[in-house]
């Protein structure tokens, strides 16, 4: 192999690259062969102590610093970022099997986005002045302190990223864990911070599973956690986050609702749909995967679905024309085989895919069924693979009610002509990230996240700003203190 995956060592502390054997090892296996292309190990408790103490002198130091000078160090960082694209795209897709197509253009340019927009915000986080009548006060926004980012394994890059740029801009520092399944980009972030100007131990990168991810959680030295992952985690954490009473971002899962009303344009719907379900194959939070569709133009949809269907690459992810790789992870892909089954025998239609094909790499084929009812499992369970759900209704009152029957919230989109319905259907969908003639778009300057069981907080824009630091306030006297004795 050309390109050497195997980090110089697991983890990335106090400015430098640090080994410790004694943790258990992480095979880091290549989607789209099954070779294992490094080995990591997880943070022992000794691990865990440097991060912890490196962090918090850190952010001492960095808080210390002028918001311009942080911001600097920040965008700084993008232009590295963005300077070494390909070749962090090479690395992304060897972590997660995600084809380079997407790579290229979706994971260290998000990250750098991030990067950049966050350093531009970090010289402008001001209080305010409030006039008291004669006396007054301020505020004064204040950094949390040490934060924990713990990431999910579709987006190591974006995701180190987006926790990362909030909280350094704010005056914080990191301690980033990583998912076990996709270890490695999340160094490079960690190094090219650091070569971009940020104090040793600012970002602070350690491996390890969901023990080391707990740790964290309930270390008393830990201000802020911020998780991206399952809702069955994200209870976890946030509960343990309690205990301590810390910050937390739970950015969880997602069955998000996607309603193509009768007046679609059609073509634009279907490529929201390919969007909202194909996309990294499917492993996105957001993504789209109950998509209903107005009973009348249902044959229609399928239709161009399936002529759409026909312009699948699937193969070498590091080929440029491969659109659709492997799952990340055989555990993954045996979980989107069962949730396949289940389809077929819960009597819903296959229409396109559902083949997993012969040889090396965890492939599935990007799969639809229609004729699925609110009561099928691939209805109502995330599935966090290729698996598209088409559902049909026949008005607006009863698509909204359905749409918004499930405990999760993270995002719903809507594909209709009439401007007015579009409006009025989002303003009644219980979500918490929206789209109107479009799927999936995450731009930094818009927030992201969830409501219900999907999350607590939001990343990306000036909301972002909010989870990652706090307002002290001060009332300034101007004359004598008056007192009952
Ligand atoms: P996961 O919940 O299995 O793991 C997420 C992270 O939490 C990993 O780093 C894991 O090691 C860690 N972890 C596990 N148990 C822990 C514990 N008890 N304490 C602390 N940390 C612990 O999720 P996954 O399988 O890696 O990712 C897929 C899930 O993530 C899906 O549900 C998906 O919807 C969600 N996701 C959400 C977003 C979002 O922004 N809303 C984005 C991507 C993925």
């Amino acid at each position: 192999m050309a390109y050497d995956t195997q980090p110089k060592a697991s983890h990335f502390v106090d400015g430098a690259y640090l080994e410790d054997t004694a943790g258990e090892l992480i095979e880091v296996i290549y989607p789209a062969t099954g070779e294992v292309i490094a080995r990591v190990y997880a943070a022992t408790d000794a691990v865990i102590e440097a991060a912890i103490t490196s962090g918090r002198r850190a952010q001492a130091q960095w808080a210390a610093m002028s918001g311009t000078e942080r911001g600097r160090v920040l965008r700084r960082a993008a232009d590295i970022m963005r300077e070494r694209n390909h070749e962090l795209s090479v690395l992304e897709t060897f972590d997660t099997g995600k084809p380079l197509q997407e790579t290229l253009v979706a994971d260290a340019t998000s990250g750098a986005d991030a990067l950049e927009y966050f350093g531009g915000l970090a010289g402008s986080l001001t209080g305010e002045h409030v006039n008291l009548g004669g006396d007054w006060g301020y505020t004064v926004r204040e950094p949390l302190g040490l934060c924990v980012g713990i990431g999910a394994w579709n987006y190591p890059t974006q995701i180190a990223c987006w926790k990362g740029a909030p909280a350094l801009a704010c005056g914080n520092a990191m301690i980033f864990k990583p998912s076990e399944t996709t270890p490695l980009c999340a160094l490079k972030v960690a190094e090219i911070l650091h070569e971009a100007g940020a104090p040793a131990g600012l970002y602070n990168v350690i491996q390890g599973m969901g023990a080391v991810g707990g740790k964290l959680v309930t270390e008393p030295r830990v201000d802020k956690v911020s998780l991206t992952g399952s809702v069955p985690t994200g209870r976890k954490v946030y509960a343990a986050a309690a205990e301590g009473m810390k910050h937390v971002t739970m950015e969880l899962g997602g069955k998000s609702p996607l309603i193509v009303f009768e007046d679609a344009e059609i073509d634009n719907a279907v490529g929201g749909a390919i969007n909202g379900n194909f996309y990294s194959t499917g492993q996105v939070c957001s993504n789209g995967t109950r998509v209903f569709v107005h009973s009348s133009i249902k044959d229609a949809f399928l239709a161009r679905l399936k002529g759409r269907m026909a312009g699948i690459v699937m193969g070498d992810p590091q080929d440029e024309a491969t659109n659709i790789g492997p799952m990340v992870s055989q555990r993954q892909r045996d979980i989107v085989e069962g949730y396949i089954a289940k389809g077929k025998a819960e009597g819903a239609t296959l229409i396109a895919g559902g083949e997993t094909p012969e040889g090396a790499g965890f492939y599935i084929q990007p799969t639809v069924f229609a004729d699925v009812t609110d009561e099928m499992t691939i209805a109502r369970e995330e599935i966090f693979g290729p698996v598209m759900a088409v559902l049909t209704f026949d008005d607006e009152a009863e698509v909204i009610a359905r749409a918004n029957a499930t405990e999760f919230g993270l995002s719903a989109g809507v594909f209709t002509r009439d401007i007015s319905r579009a409006h009025r259907v989002i303003g009644q969908l219980r979500a918490g990230s929206c789209f109107i003639n479009s799927y999936n778009d995450a731009p930094v300057e818009l927030p992201f996240g969830g409501v219900k069981a999907s999350g607590v907080g939001r990343e990306n824009s000036k909301a972002a700003i909010e989870h990652y630091s706090q307002l002290k306030s001060v009332y300034v006297r101007m004359g004598d203190v008056e007192a009952a004795f």
